[in-house]
């Protein structure tokens, strides 16, 4: 059966008393009524409700229903049922207390109403079209494009920041917000409309501002605050190309409010980071990001120094000992990774193998002219000490847990290369 719509004459309306014309419990009942089944989860069709069910992008209300937490609302478009889903358990007995998450279904009326208003000027100003609309949590999207008979090609930041701007003055002047349901599509399409309506059944339309010269005036099925001031603040955050149209992503309401006020603590903090005032923050920022490149291409030039003289001096010991098996070398300051460039300068040139060991971690770095092969002794003996590691012939990198397993694991080579 039809669902009387309770928030369509009061969209304030935060509960109400229902009765329960069907409860849907077991899969079959779900399967008979044509109705997806979720286990842990039943469903009630109402004589009435105060709940939203999906629709027109925007998500469902929530709340509960005899006590029952409410999971999602979905309608039966052919029936014009409202279907709750609610979790299992028991109903109390005679009429049902509805009642309504009422800051998400607020947050709601002022998210769809921002997007109308901002909508609705993007065409007025600039003749762009709002080709699709998504509602998320705490955000919207809107898919923007020029229409044929706008003068733009092109939807600047300029234009974006100029409706963002308008859209506020919009909500600081108040304007009311109905809705106006319509029998026939001649008769809707007759009001201002942005879009023409294209179907017969349930035709409601909302108008922002002055009937006969509205601000936004456009089918929808949403619910919307009364007036526009009650949206608060409209932020439009990023535009990104999606699809050759402009995806904006806005707030609106309480969302858009508590973000700003987060926004300011984190540039206070930041400001006060770089002792700046917010307009001179990024060139401040900049003057240390350049400050930072410069120091980073000085300690760069040193450390190519620092591994030409270790590698000297690594080449002198290497001919001092022609004959040298397997020896260990020790690098308090240098990384693991350091050690791999000073291999690279070496490798070919060392007498037997050499184990190059880093002061920062206990990793080693082997190297050898190739034979012994530098990866195959990582594979075959690291992982016996909880090792890792691999590379090549020429020098391979072995990583341990701890120094104790590194020494273990130098031991074994010793040994190993002594044979
Ligand atoms: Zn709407």
């Amino acid at each position: 059966m039809k669902t009387e719509r309770l928030y369509q004459k009061d969209v304030y309306l935060r509960e109400a008393l229902c009765e329960a014309a069907a409860v849907y419990r077991t899969p079959e009942e779900h399967a008979a009524a044509g109705i997806k089944f979720r286990e842990g989860a039943m469903t009630v069709e109402l004589d009435r409700t105060v709940f939203f069910p999906e629709g027109g992008g925007q998500p469902c209300d929530l709340g509960t229903i005899g006590g029952l937490r409410v999971l999602d609302v979905k309608e039966d478009k052919a029936s014009g049922a409202v279907y709750h889903r609610v979790e299992a358990g028991e109903l109390p007995e005679g009429p049902l207390l509805c009642v309504l998450d009422w800051q998400r279904r607020f947050d709601h009326m002022q998210m769809h109403c921002g997007e109308h208003i901002v909508s609705g000027l993007f065409r007025s100003v600039y003749g762009i079209e709002n080709r699709g609309f998504h509602m998320g949590d705490d955000y919207m999207t809107i898919d923007m494009a020029p229409g044929e008979d706008s003068e733009v090609s092109e939807i600047t930041d300029e234009i974006v920041r100029d409706i963002e701007m308008k859209a506020n003055e919009a909500v600081w002047a108040d304007l009311p917000v109905s809705t106006v349901y319509f029998d026939t599509r001649e008769e809707a399409n007759a009001s201002p409309v942005r879009k023409k309506i294209k179907f017969d059944e349930d035709i409601s339309v909302v108008f922002i501002g002055d009937r006969e010269a509205p601000l936004d005036c456009c089918a929808c099925c949403g619910t919307h605050v009364s007036g526009t001031g009650q949206i608060g603040l409209i932020t439009i955050l990023k535009g990104e190309n999606y699809k050759g149209m402009l995806r904006l992503t806005m707030k609106a309401g309480r969302h858009a409010v508590k973000d700003a006020l987060r926004d300011e603590q984190i540039m206070l903090r930041v400001c006060r980071r770089y002792s700046a005032e917010a307009p001179e923050l990024e060139a401040k920022m900049d003057a240390a990001e350049a400050k930072n490149g410069l120091m980073r291409k000085e300690l760069y030039d040193l450390k190519k120094d620092i591994l030409a003289s270790e590698a000297g001096k690594l080449l002198a010991a290497f001919a001092s000992e022609p004959d040298r098996r397997f020896a260990v070398y020790e690098y308090p300051i240098l990384s693991a990774s350091d050690l791999q460039d000073l291999a690279h300068l070496v490798e070919k040139k060392a007498p037997g193998l050499a184990a190059l060991v880093s002061g920062k971690s206990p990793d080693a770095v082997l190297v050898s002219s190739g034979d012994p092969a530098c990866g195959q002794l990582v594979r075959e003996y690291a992982s016996m000490y909880k090792g890792k590691g691999g590379g090549n012939a020429l020098q391979a990198r072995a990583i341990f847990g701890s120094r104790e397993d590194l020494a273990l694991f130098l031991d074994l080579l010793e040994k190993h290369l002594r044979r």
